[in-house]
């Protein structure tokens, strides 16, 4: 039985986050005040009121019995990282120690940079790298098994002040769509709003198996994916799993994941059974877009470490098993101003809605300008299994806007004047008792990959285990450098009016390529894609150039989002990740093919051909045809693996003799990835026929239903 303990989400909700009412009621009101002055106008942080709040962060974390404070960063090897230093100060003469923690450690950090992806960076300039307080996305503690550690979130940079990490231009491109965007309110007379910040809210996908069965297969513990694997009987064809009830141990599991997060402050929100069996999803309540992306991380780990108190295993991967759904990130975005305005609401007429017809526009133009960008912030090496590979969704980057949008689009390409919006319908059932109701004015579109839901868009590509960071690092450029272009040419017009209509129309006109409403996953959007001159990039290798393209090189100069180096090197630890990933995945299969399950269809063939032996000894003249034709396949099935397993040991070596990081980034998709898949199949096929008994792993069936 599993003991169920009640708890009220509003005394947890916070509990350990050195938020926004803690320190209202800890710190003294000068150094409240001072400290919300840098959160809130960025201004300097003197040292005086650093120290401040460093000691009563460091008493409030210690009532919550911490030990240790770490600097939380998120350099680029996609999970974060700490280093952890406990608050104990040398001890006194009378044998005793002090806790202490200073300023200098809350706001500055000095972990070696030399151990973590520099792509380059680290050649020309030196090991040395700073982690710095991004005193905007609160402090929390964090309890696990080794006990309390205050986490305070940081920015990580090299000595010369280049971004070695995630959250650094996420910041400074936070601060361009601000910048950007406070100018084109004040340009419609806004001059009430003092900031703008974007609104994210990412749902998060993952499967969940179970961990028994997870630690006897070696290919999820070393890649996280399944390297092989038979699809069972069932699959998702039956479409029950999505919305169905969840089943009790997973619901005990997830009740656990939302108490730990909602003391985090994580406001999970939405949970639910995904398509695929064994998948779910999890969505939090949209904050501020450095939160949200600091939050998703601390879901991520959440998800993994409750996980195995309940005896489970979370695959956060994007597609732990073939012929199943994989699992993604939706990141629904908005440009919300500090007195709540949204940037992105349309309101009940839009056509009427003259600036948010000119900030729609603005983010067509930015897509369609930068699409390959914008892919490219979505490439993962897991993420190809997805993008491009018949599953949703899409490799070719289009928005979807619904009727009403479109038809106030059309109305202004064709004639220049939107001067209708479709209206919702009321929704009839035909039941007397059901209420009928106001239905929205457009349906949704679920295999879209940039889709208007409503008063957000919702970018659909990101992979599940990525940081958001880098997709919202790219919107929040491009939407500011569009934002940026047309101030300039409002700012300068004499009638404001007629030049905001024209601008409207030119880039509605100019830009409408970008636009599909119909099915993302038929070929012939591919054909009619191809037709409009959109990219379709269908692997992590050919997305990762468009970071160096000159057009997307100039929108991150131009709002110092990143420099051409930083750019540079973050190409090259792209292609490195890639290389190194499917080495790894490579070398796995290389190892369970030869060490498992080579021996066991040997055991088998063995055990089937002694009892060919002992039936024909036993019967003379008995038909043991089947048994023979069994064994005569399964034996030449054991020859190709045999083949192939040479095959990919000698380009895997071939592979790691090339020293140009992109020419060995291909090498290992177009000749390596395919050895690999050349592998899987006859031992996908073995496997069939192979008994049960003699197979070395649990199989699909047995990780995905058996939860
Ligand atoms: P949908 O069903 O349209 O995807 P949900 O209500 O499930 O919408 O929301 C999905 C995610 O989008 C949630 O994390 C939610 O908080 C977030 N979200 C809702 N409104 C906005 C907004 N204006 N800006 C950014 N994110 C938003
Ligand atoms: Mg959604």
């Amino acid at each position: 039985m599993l003991e169920t303990e009640y708890f009220n989400v509003a005394d947890v909700f916070g509990e350990d986050v050195f938020n926004d009412s803690v320190m209202q009621e800890r710190l003294p009101k000068k150094v409240y005040k001072k400290l919300h002055e840098v959160m809130d106008e960025g201004r300097e942080l003197d040292l005086e009121t650093a120290d401040v709040v460093a000691h009563e962060m460091k008493e409030w974390a210690i009532e919550r019995g911490a030990t240790h404070y770490t600097h939380w960063f998120q350099p680029l090897t996609g999970v974060t990282a700490e280093k952890h230093d406990s608050f104990i100060t040398a001890p006194m003469e009378n044998g005793k120690v002090l806790m202490s923690f200073s300023g200098k450690e809350l706001i500055k950090g000095e972990p070696d940079a030399s151990s973590f992806p520099s792509g380059g960076l680290r050649a020309t300039f030196e090991a040395r790298g700073y982690t710095a307080w991004d005193c905007t996305s609160p402090a929390f503690v964090r309890h696990d098994a080794a006990g309390a550690t205050l986490c305070i979130p940081t920015a990580f940079c090299s000595y010369t002040g280049e971004a070695l990490d995630q959250k650094t231009p996420l910041l400074r491109s936070m601060e361009a769509i601000n910048e950007q965007s406070l100018r084109l309110l004040k340009l419609f007379g806004n001059t009430t709003s003092k900031k703008v910040c974007p609104s994210v809210g990412p749902e998060q996908e993952y499967f969940i198996v179970d961990r028994e069965k997870y630690l006897q297969r070696k290919d999820l513990i070393f890649t996280g994916r399944t390297l092989f694997g038979a699809m069972p009987p069932k699959g998702q064809e039956m479409d029950d799993h999505y919305f169905g009830a969840i089943r009790e141990r997973i619901a005990a599991y997830m009740r656990d994941v939302n108490k730990e997060l909602w003391k985090l402050g994580v406001s999970a929100k939405t949970q639910h059974n995904e398509v695929a069996p064994a998948q779910h999803e999890l969505a939090p309540i949209y904050g501020k877009c450095n939160i949200a992306v600091d939050n998703n991380q601390l879901t991520m780990e959440t998800l993994k470490k409750v996980a195995s108190r309940h005896g489970l295993q979370c695959l956060l991967h994007e597609k732990p098993f073939d012929g199943v759904n994989g699992s993604g990130k939706h990141n629904n975005w908005s440009i919300t101003t500090d007195d709540g305005i949204n940037l992105l609401e349309p309101g009940a007429t839009p056509h009427e809605n003259i600036q948010f017809l000119l900030v729609l526009t603005c983010i067509l133009r930015a897509v369609d300008e930068h699409a390959d960008l914008l892919r490219a912030s979505a490439a993962d090496v897991g993420n190809d299994h997805r993008l491009g590979a018949n599953e949703a969704p899409p490799a070719i980057l289009s928005i979807y806007l619904g009727d009403q949008l479109q038809d106030v689009i059309n109305q202004l390409v064709s004639t220049g004047e939107a001067t209708r919006s479709l209206e919702g319908q009321r929704l009839h059932t035909g039941v007397k008792t059901l209420p009928d109701f106001m239905k929205d004015a457009t349906d949704r579109n679920r295999t879209s990959p940039f889709a208007f839901t409503g008063n957000k868009f919702e970018f659909r590509m990101v992979g599940s285990q990525d940081s958001v960071a880098q997709a919202n690092i790219v919107l929040n450029t491009i939407v500011a450098e569009a934002f940026s272009d047309v101030c300039d040419e409002l700012e300068k017009a004499d009638n404001f009016d007629l030049a905001v209509h024209d601008i409207i129309k030119k880039q509605a006109t100019e830009h409408q390529r970008i636009v599909f409403n119909g099915d993302g996953y038929s070929d012939e959007w591919v054909e009619e894609a191809e037709r409009r001159g959109l990219p379709n990039i269908k692997s992590m290798v050919g997305a990762i150039p468009a970071y160096i393209k000159e057009n997307n090189v100039k929108a991150f100069e131009k709002f110092k989002v990143f420099t051409r180096a930083e750019l540079e090197s973050r190409v090259e630890i792209e292609y490195e990740k890639y290389s190194k990933t499917i080495n790894i995945e490579a070398k796995a299969m290389i190892d369970i093919a030869s060490k498992q399950i080579i021996p066991a269809v040997i055991q088998y063939t063995t055990a089937l051909a002694t009892s060919i032996n002992s039936v024909k000894s036993a019967v003379a003249g008995a038909d043991v045809s089947t048994q023979s034709g069994i064994l005569t396949n399964i034996s030449e099935l054991l020859t190709e693996v045999h083949t192939q397993l040479a095959n990919l040991k000698d380009v895997v070596e071939k592979a790691s003799a090339i020293d140009c990081c992109q020419k060995q980034a291909e090498f290992y998709r177009d000749e390596v990835k395919t050895t690999m898949d050349k592998l899987r199949k006859p031992v996908d096929e073995l496997e069939m026929l192979v008994g049960k008994e003699y197979w070395p792993m649990p199989s699909y069936g047995d990780l995905i239903f058996e939860v």
